[in-house]
């Protein structure tokens, strides 16, 4: 988030239980299994546990480890220290430097050192709580017990920490989602009470209900004139801390902080109020309304979210699926994303985007089983996350991504901003957003080398991918079980994957419901060893920015924009974009012929590291 200065289980039988309850088969503490808050909605897609999904070689999975690794590493007393050092108890170890500390922020020397104290701390904490599910590594374990720990200790009954605070919201918030996920995922023994102390201590530091911009303008924080809280994005988690815990102080306090009145009630009428938001922060908001509508079962939650999603990728996007320049939403049909490439190298937050866009197409594949929502998924995952450069040891971090007329790669300014907290945790979720499972089967989602298993009863069942997708077009997926069962399997077939996608089952056709923009069901009785192969044609195209510059052209390949590799802007006539020949090089270029006559390498986002590029480039006529 930027302050910009001034302007601005036995799955089959289990299939149907909240996505709460699929963890209930682990050890939990009395009081949370025989007290769990209720929903009042089943969606018909659930998430698999962490542990069920593995990833083999790829970028996904080298991603998740680099990033397991970087937080695993991190010395426990730098990210305990400004807690300590608040509370007055020794505070031994280095500053984490950057947002992360105490002091030296200042608006007017525009200063972003000291931003935000401690922001990220519940981030890394969930994201190890996530990377223990994963892989069961004890250290992990260990060290988010001392880091829980050490936290309470620092935790007084009045949360004073969080006096003057800057963002008392924005900072709970990543605390909670930490202390849940602590509790869940790595059955941290004191993470819900500490989680409960504090919700009961932050109340005083929260305003009565979430603020819209206009009421954020009316209340002056000493430092930045404003209140620029973001308080709409609490209700997800607070909801989450109703299901695990039970007590329904969380639901009701989650339903106080909805922001209705001027973003999910008009949204949910369809009224495009995303203009002059701030992007990730709302688009991460859609998550509350998606939990509003399976914890409440509230249909206007719901339509708000599906809404806003759809304004979000027809109004606010780039064909990489990134989003909100200068982490701003725009008014729709002026052509102000093609307008932002001469104007700003800051076009999309890329790993706290991700984030969010991984969680709210989630949450709508899991209630619509709609392939759409898997499609903007990959988009977003191939186009930005993936290409963005780790976190180092010192808290430098890849923000945003430059889709501007001639742009680059760079790391941002400040160390550990909130990018560094977001991408260890969607790393982590590229796990559970592969393959997904409803009451008759599972659903794949993501083409990756992977392995899902399952138990059902004394079974064992499971799916292995294979594949180099997306630089090659095929996969394989190898059923596996220890007896044969009837079931479905479903399979993403792209909305681009035309004139003719081909699904074959031990080497037979499937000729029906093949639809591009569709999941493919195939159901029989699956025996250990059948094979799945899926074809994808990936026929290139162009995708104009806007419609106010249609020769402002991206191109495409199945998923993957690619990128013209060169110092300023090249153009091509449109047929010789379309005629990009494949090349066997390392990058994985295409190479095209401009109107000026050179071979312009055309490049997928993962594979640019410091070469200049451009995202679209000119059509001549
Ligand atoms: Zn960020």
């Amino acid at each position: 988030m930027l302050l910009r200065p001034v302007s601005r289980r036995s799955f089959l039988k289990t299939a149907s239980a909240t996505t709460a309850a699929v963890y209930v088969a682990r050890s939990v503490p009395a009081w949370a299994a025989s007290d769990r808050g209720s929903v009042a909605i089943q969606t018909p897609l659930n998430i698999f546990a962490y542990s069920e999904v593995e990833l083999f070689d790829s970028p996904l999975k080298r991603q998740f480890d680099e990033n397991h690794a970087r937080f695993l590493n991190l010395d426990d007393d730098r990210l305990l220290k400004v807690f300590r050092q608040v509370a007055g108890l020794p505070a031994p170890g280095e500053d984490m430097g950057g947002w992360y500390d105490l002091t030296g922020f200042s608006l007017e020397r525009n200063d972003f050192h000291g931003f935000i104290a401690g922001h990220t701390f519940g981030q890394h904490v969930s994201a190890l709580s996530r990377a223990y599910a994963v892989t069961g590594s004890e250290p992990t374990r260990a060290k988010i017990n001392r880091l829980v720990k050490g936290y309470s200790e620092t935790l007084d009954p009045k949360a004073k920490f969080f006096v003057d605070y800057r963002l008392p919201a924005y900072t709970y918030d990543k605390l909670s989602c930490g202390l849940i996920d602590a509790h869940e995922f790595a059955h941290d023994p004191m993470a819900m009470d500490v989680h409960e102390k504090l919700t009961h201590a932050i109340t005083a530091y929260l305003p009565e209900k979430a603020l819209s911009r206009l009421e954020q303008r009316a209340r002056p924080h000493k430092d930045t004139s404003y209140t620029w809280d973001e308080t709409y994005t609490l209700p997800e988690n607070l909801f989450l801390a109703y299901q695990r815990s039970g007590k329904p102080f969380y639901r009701d306090m989650a339903k106080q902080y909805l922001e209705d009145d001027f973003y999910f009630g008009p949204l949910s009428q369809g009224n495009n109020v995303l203009p002059f938001e701030h992007a990730y922060s709302h688009v991460n908001a859609f998550s509350s309304a998606m939990q509003a509508y399976i914890t409440l079962g509230s249909q206007m939650h719901l339509q708000a979210a599906k809404n806003g999603f759809e304004m979000l990728v027809k109004t606010q996007s780039f064909a990489t699926g990134g989003w909100g320049p200068d982490e701003s939403f725009g008014e729709p049909g002026r052509g102000q994303l093609g307008d932002s490439l001469a104007l700003t190298h800051a076009s999309f937050e890329t790993p706290c985007g991700s984030y969010g866009h991984f969680k709210i197409t989630r949450y709508l594949l899991r209630v619509t089983k709609d392939a759409q929502y898997g499609d903007s998924m990959e988009r977003v995952l191939y186009n930005t996350i993936l290409g963005a450069w780790p976190i180092q040891a010192d808290g430098t971090s890849f923000y945003y991504s430059d889709y501007a007329t001639t742009g680059k790669k760079v790391w941002y300014g400040q160390k550990w901003p909130c990018c560094s907290g977001t991408f260890p945790q969607v790393a982590a979720d590229y796990h559970i957003s592969t393959y997904l499972r409803s009451a008759d089967g599972v659903y794949v989602n993501l083409f990756t080398p992977s392995r899902v298993q399952w138990n059902d009863g004394s079974s064992r069942y499971g799916l292995k991918q294979e594949t180099k997708y997306p630089f090659d077009n095929k996969i394989q997926i190898q059923v596996s079980g220890s007896q044969p069962k009837e079931y479905a399997i479903y399979v993403r077939i792209p909305a681009w994957a035309s004139p003719e996608p081909v699904l074959s089952v031990n080497g037979q056709r499937v000729s029906e419901q093949v639809q591009p923009g569709s999941f493919a069901a195939i159901r029989r009785t699956w025996k250990d060893g059948d094979r799945i192969e899926l074809e994808l044609p990936m026929p290139l195209r162009l995708e104009p920015v806007d419609a106010n510059h249609p020769n402002l052209v991206a191109l495409l390949r199945g998923p993957l924009v690619l990128f013209a590799v060169a110092d300023s802007q090249p153009s091509f006539d449109k047929n010789s974009l379309l005629q990009a020949k494949a090349t066997n090089n390392a990058t994985g270029d295409w190479i095209a012929q401009s109107v000026e006559g050179s071979s312009v390498s055309m490049r997928p986002f993962m594979k640019i590291d410091k070469e200049s590029y451009s995202t679209y480039v000119l059509l001549k006529a």
